[in-house]
C-alpha cells in the first residue's frame, strides 16, 4: 500500500466501514456556525465534513459570501481559459460510464501529429494559450513518443500543456515534463475501491491503486498542476467530498512545488451509455455545497469548471470560487478542425463560444486570462 492508500484506508474513506454517514447527519447548525467563525481556507476532516452536511444547507448564502471573498483574495478578479483536445477515442478499458468503452462499437479515431496541430491551430486562433490533451486510455496509440513529439510542436503556440490520458510512471512523466507538458489531470473516478472494481471490469484502469498514485508520480516528475476529481454521478457525493478533501490535504503537504485543483465533472450522457449508473447525480445544490465546502478548506486550491455544466449554471459558478473555465469544446478528436462524425466521449451542455464566454466573464466584471503559466516566470524552467 503506498502513503496516501494508507491514509484513505486507515479512514476508512475507501469505501471500508465507516460511520460517516450518521456523523454527518447528526451534524447540528451550531457545529456549522462555528466552523463558519473560523478563518476560512483551513482544511480538517471534520471542518470538512460539518460543510457539506444536511444542516450546513441552510448556511449556504454565507459560505458562499465567505469562499468568494476568499477567491478574490487570492486569485483576483481573473479567471483562467482552457480548452480541451481529444487526439484520440480508442481504448482498452471498460469503463461503464463511458461512451469510449471499448465495448462500444464504432469507428476509433486517433489524429497524426500533423492532423493535431492543425486542431491546435484552430484553438490557438480562438486565443487560447493553455490546452489540455485527452485520449481514451490506450498506449498503443498514444504513448510517449506521440506526446513528447506533439508537445514539441505545441510549444510553439501554447504556454501550458496539460494532459489527461492515462496513468504513466514517473520516468514516463519526467520525459513528457522534459518535452514541456507540466500539468495532468487524473480523476479517481470513485474513491470507494469495491465500486471502482465493479465500474471498470476490464482492461489496466481497473489498477484502483497504481490510479490513486499517479498524481504522486506527476509531481515527483516536476509537474506543476495536479488536477484532482470524482465522477460525480457514481457514489454518494458527501462520501466522495471527503476522500477527494483527503487527498488534496495530501498532496499539497508532500508536493507543495505543485497547486492542487478540483475539477467536478458530473456524469454526462454518452453514446451507448444508460442504466442505473445515474442514481446518485447530484444535484445543483448539492454541487455548489461540494464546492464552497472545498474552498472554505483549501484556500490555494484551484477550482476548475468544464462545459458538462450549462452556461447559466457556470455563470453562477463564477461568481462563487472558480478559477479555471473550459470554454467551446469538443470531445471528439478533430472536432475543432471540422471533424464531425467522429465519436464524442461524453456530450458537452455550454456551448457557447470562446468569445461568447469571455464575454460573459466581462460583463461579470472578470478578466479572462487566456494564458496561464509561462516557462519564464520559473528560475529552474
Ligand atoms: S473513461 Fe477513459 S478509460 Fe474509461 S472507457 Fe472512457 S476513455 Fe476509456
Amino acid at each position: 500500500m503506498n502513503d496516501f492508500e494508507k491514509i484513505l484506508h486507515d479512514a476508512a474513506l475507501d469505501g471500508g466501514e465507516n460511520n460517516y454517514q450518521s456523523q454527518i447527519e447528526q451534524v447540528t447548525p451550531a457545529q456549522v456556525r462555528a466552523e463558519l467563525a473560523k478563518e476560512p481556507g483551513k482544511f480538517s476532516r471534520q471542518r470538512l465534513l460539518r460543510l457539506i452536511s444536511p444542516a450546513a444547507q441552510n448556511y449556504l448564502e454565507e459560505m458562499a459570501r465567505q469562499a468568494r471573498e476568499l477567491t478574490l483574495k487570492r486569485f483576483g478578479k481573473t479567471m483562467q481559459l482552457y480548452v480541451p483536445m481529444y487526439v484520440s477515442n480508442f481504448c482498452i478499458n471498460g469503463c461503464e460510464y463511458c461512451g469510449f468503452n471499448q465495448c462500444h462499437d464504432f469507428k476509433r479515431v486517433r489524429l497524426s501529429i500533423d492532423q493535431a496541430c492543425a486542431d491546435a491551430d484552430v484553438i490557438a486562433k480562438q486565443g487560447f494559450r493553455h490546452i489540455l490533451i485527452l485520449s481514451g486510455e490506450d498506449p498503443k496509440y498514444i504513448d510517449v513518443e506521440y506526446l513528447s513529439e506533439l508537445s514539441k510542436r505545441l510549444r510553439e503556440k501554447f504556454c501550458a500543456i496539460e494532459i489527461e490520458i492515462y496513468p504513466m510512471s514517473q520516468d514516463e512523466y519526467a520525459r513528457l515534463f522534459k518535452s514541456g507538458i507540466d500539468g495532468i489531470s487524473i480523476y479517481q473516478e470513485t474513491y470507494d475501491r469495491e465500486l471502482y472494481e465493479k465500474l471498470h471490469p476490464t482492461g489496466p484502469k481497473r489498477d484502483y491503486s497504481k490510479r490513486l498514485m499517479t498524481p504522486d508520480y506527476a509531481a515527483q516528475a516536476g509537474f506543476r498542476r495536479l488536477g484532482i476529481g470524482a465522477l460525480l454521478g457514481l457514489r454518494d457525493w458527501r462520501l466522495e467530498t471527503l476522500a477527494l478533501g483527503e487527498h488534496a490535504a495530501y498532496l499539497m503537504k508532500i508536493y507543495w512545488r505543485s497547486q492542487v485543483a478540483f475539477s467536478f465533472p458530473r456524469l454526462r450522457p454518452a453514446q451507448d451509455v444508460d442504466g442505473p449508473i445515474y442514481e446518485n447525480i447530484i444535484s445543483d445544490k448539492h454541487f455548489v455545497q461540494m464546492m464552497l465546502a472545498l474552498r472554505l478548506c483549501f484556500s490555494d486550491a484551484g477550482i476548475t469548471i468544464s462545459t458538462r455544466e450549462s452556461s447559466e449554471f457556470r455563470k453562477h459558478l463564477i461568481k462563487l470560487c472558480v478559477t479555471k473555465v473550459s470554454a467551446g469544446s469538443k470531445t471528439n478528436p478533430g472536432g475543432y478542425s471540422g471533424d464531425d462524425e467522429s465519436v464524442s466521449q461524453f456530450e458537452i451542455d455550454d456551448k457557447s463560444s470562446p468569445k461568447e464566454v469571455a464575454q460573459m466573464l466581462k460583463d461579470a466584471g472578470y478578466e479572462a486570462v487566456w494564458k496561464d503559466w509561462d516557462a519564464g516566470f520559473v528560475d529552474d524552467a
